[in-house]
């Protein structure tokens, strides 16, 4: 039977309508925990949330194979949104499902999480011969990766895996993305009174601004890029400001530039916050580290064989942001990012569901497990 178009926008138009802000998933997962009982799974559910406060842990279906011998597939959509996405009012317009503008349309990733709710159903009714399956649904993606970073990885064996977390066409496939580090400083002076005693004061924003004007940021190279994201400090015009917050961030797919760009950020705020007398804090946190597939390793061979069953060729892609992916690469799951039908996610007025090739992403998970047990 071919993949049902009115069934999975059901699934796709219910599942938008319940809001899923990052770390408030538990009203998604339980209708999506149903739709999978229904097929007959068995759904297990993780205790990652307890790691940053949320009030869902991942959910975890294995299917078991029907071919001996087949390599364990593993697959992944995310359950959370961004905001706002209160009162999601979807709009069906041809071959395209959008917002009303208010709010976002959340097909990132609802639109992944119903591609496999349609696969599965698929693979039951059709009887399609498979190798075992263990699908992870994700929570608190959107910030910061923190339902992969706290998987269960004790329940997953699969060493080859698919995260459905892009846009059309169908035969794009995100082969790499880079590391990503963040950076909180804290840069400390002295606080006087600005009319009466100024001299006796250090100020904090001065030291930081001057760190910050001789820093190299924006695009350092083709794999490189540095932002200072967010600066707070000060109380009042007539306070020399003690304190001042800096927030920055760096990428690269190269993790020895990543380094000396974050060293760079790191030496200038405390070298220039000393010269000035006073100090600073920095903190460096690591987001993700970055993969890069290549055309020989098993998830890209899989996919080519995959597209190349449906005409297409794979449009092998580099990223500049980091998903889940990036995570499940590090635990040693190699990963590529497919295609679901998310379009111009994040932004209310622009997000789409592409419904035709959110369908030809179930074909290809349907060849995709067809051409692992041949
Ligand atoms: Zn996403």
């Amino acid at each position: 039977m071919p993949v049902n178009r009115e069934r999975f926008l059901a699934d796709f138009l219910e599942l938008v309508r319940i809001p899923s802000p990052s770390g408030k998933e538990k009203e998604v997962a339980k209708v999506v925990k149903k739709k999978l009982e229904d097929l007959g799974l068995t759904v297990e559910e993780d205790q990652a949330h307890k790691a940053f406060g949320g009030e869902q842990g991942n959910l975890i279906v294995k299917v078991h194979g029907s071919v001996e011998g087949a390599e364990t597939l593993f697959f992944n959509a995310h359950l959370d949104t961004v905001v706002p996405c209160e009162d999601v009012k979807p709009i069906v317009e041809g071959d395209k499902v959008r917002s009303d503008g208010r709010t976002i349309l959340g097909a990132d990733n609802k639109a992944g999480v119903c591609v496999l709710i349609e696969f599965l159903r698929i693979l039951k009714e059709d009887g399609i011969n498979h190798g075992p399956i263990e699908i992870a649904f994700t929570v608190a993606e959107e910030v910061g990766l923190l339902g992969a970073k706290h998987l269960d990885y004790s329940r997953i064996s699969a060493k080859v895996g698919f995260v459905l977390d892009s846009g059309p066409p169908i035969n794009k496939v995100i082969v790499q993305a880079p590391s990503q580090k963040n950076l909180h400083a804290v840069v400390k002076g002295k606080a006087a009174h600005a009319g009466v005693s100024p001299e006796k004061g250090i100020n904090a924003i001065q030291l930081a601004s001057k760190a910050i004007a001789a820093m190299r940021i924006g695009r350092i190279d083709q794999e490189t890029t540095a932002n200072i994201g967010v600066i707070r400090g000060g109380l009042a015009t007539n306070i020399v400001p003690e304190e001042v917050e800096i927030l920055g961030e760096a990428r690269s797919h190269d993790p020895r530039k990543l380094e000396e760009q974050i060293a760079h950020m790191v030496t200038l705020i405390e070298s220039e916050a000393q010269r000035g007398g006073g100090k600073a804090d920095v903190e460096i946190t690591d987001v993700y580290r970055s993969f890069k597939i290549s055309e020989d390793d098993p998830p890209a061979k899989l996919i080519k064989s995959a597209l190349a069953k449906m005409g297409y060729e794979p449009q092998w892609e580099i990223t500049g942001g980091g998903s889940d992916a990036n995570v499940f690469n590090s635990q040693g799951i190699k990963c590529v990012v497919i295609c679901c039908g998310e379009e111009s996610p994040h932004s209310p007025e622009n997000e789409r569901l592409d419904i035709t090739s959110a369908l030809q992403s179930v074909d290809l998970l349907v060849n995709l497990v067809t051409i692992n047990c041949q």
